[in-house]
């Protein structure tokens, strides 16, 4: 390999997925899915749609579903982006958004997916330390920048940060792109939305795989004003002229309409998380406090790898990073009440030993 070469290739850091196993009675919490299935409408859909329709191209524009999803914001059409679930979003927003001159800050903790996109798309980044409880300081923004992105709730903390707080950092920078990942948002946090009509620098980005539970359909979009989603449209169009396949046009149309399924689901989810905190905390875990459909957790005197190690001899998945400062944490997703029950027995069971 030419030296050329060799440095592209080592410079390109890719990004480590969660751990996917084929092992039945598995209790997996490991990948922020949701426990609860899809809209039993929108598997009904699909099934629907499962013909030799398939034989045609799918629509290039995802029409119907563009249509449903802002009828659901209260937003138009042209407002809104859709792709193979928020990380395509993600990746021609870096591409056709976040490419300035200047730089793109994001928090450091964060959604390991950007510093990722960063190398790949040669986005100059600053990234801005999260403060000793791993809150954002916004006043640490205030510097000259092209764009900036922050997952609310941020991920992994699963801390969310409040509606205010957003709303100044897109009045004290107008000229930037402000990019809100909302991967999370309806499990506690307050969305952004609802800024969207008097910022025109703003950009949400949302998914259908946590709060609706489609994680393996793969729709995410976008929500903002028609300019920042006509750049999408040039990527992508410039890319890949089809952003969905059929079923998942009509898969996701029909979950998006289920509005009843959504909300008990996601209610049962947030009263899950405030059950398992409390066990947690009973057992001398320190937890972040989470917006989200997952909790972030250390304990006071057990390492994290040797926690993470246990609980998978117990067939218990949970997830952990490596960078140095949260190593020792334990990011745990919110599953049913019986799979949250089973890890809190692996834990007393690990820490009576
Ligand atoms: N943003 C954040 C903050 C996430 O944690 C994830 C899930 N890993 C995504 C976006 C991407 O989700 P998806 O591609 O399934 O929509």
């Amino acid at each position: 390999m030419s030296r050329y070469w060799s440095d592209i290739v080592s410079k390109l850091r890719p990004y480590i997925a969660g751990e996917q196993p084929r092992i039945p009675g598995l209790v997996k919490l490991n990948t922020n899915e949701n426990p609860y299935g899809p809209s039993p409408k929108a598997i009904e859909a699909i099934r629907q749609a499962t013909d030799d329709r398939l034989r045609l191209y799918p629509d290039p524009a995802a029409t119907e579903l563009r249509e449903a999803i802002a009828a659901r914001f209260g937003l138009t059409a042209e407002q809104v982006f859709v792709g193979n679930g928020s990380d395509e979003v993600l990746a021609h927003t870096f591409q056709a958004l976040l490419n300035h001159d200047l730089p793109l800050l994001y928090p450091d903790v964060t959604y390991s997916f950007y510093p990722t996109y960063s190398l790949l798309y040669g986005v100059e980044t600053i990234e801005i330390p999260l403060d000793d409880q791993f809150r954002m300081r916004l006043s640490d923004y205030d510097r000259p920048c092209g764009a900036i992105i922050i997952p609310n709730p941020n991920a992994p903390t699963g801390i969310g940060l409040p509606l205010a707080g957003i709303e100044a950092l897109l009045a004290a920078h107008p000229d930037a792109v402000v990019v809100i990942d909302e991967a999370y948002v309806d499990f506690g946090g307050e969305s952004a939305v609802p800024l969207i009509s008097r910022y025109p620098n703003l950009l949400v980005i949302q998914t259908l795989s946590k709060s609706r539970s489609f994680a393996g359909l793969r729709v995410g979009f976008a929500l903002g004003h028609r300019d920042l989603i006509e750049a999408l449209v040039r990527v992508k169009d410039s890319f890949n002229s089809y952003p969905l396949d059929r079923l998942a046009q009509v898969g996701a149309t029909a979950a998006i309409k289920d509005e009843a399924w959504f909300e008990t689901c996601r209610r049962k989810i947030i009263t899950s998380r405030e059950n398992l905190v409390r066990e947690l905390e009973a057992l001398d875990f320190e937890v972040l406090p989470s917006q989200a459909n997952f909790i972030f957790v250390r304990h006071a005197s057990r390492p994290g790898v040797a926690l993470q190690a246990a609980l998978r001899e117990r067939d218990v998945l949970i997830r952990r990073f490596a960078e140095p400062r949260i190593s020792e944490f334990l990011r745990i997703s919110i599953g049913t009440d019986a799979e949250c029950a089973r890890l809190v027995a692996a834990l007393k069971e690990i820490l009576a030993a």
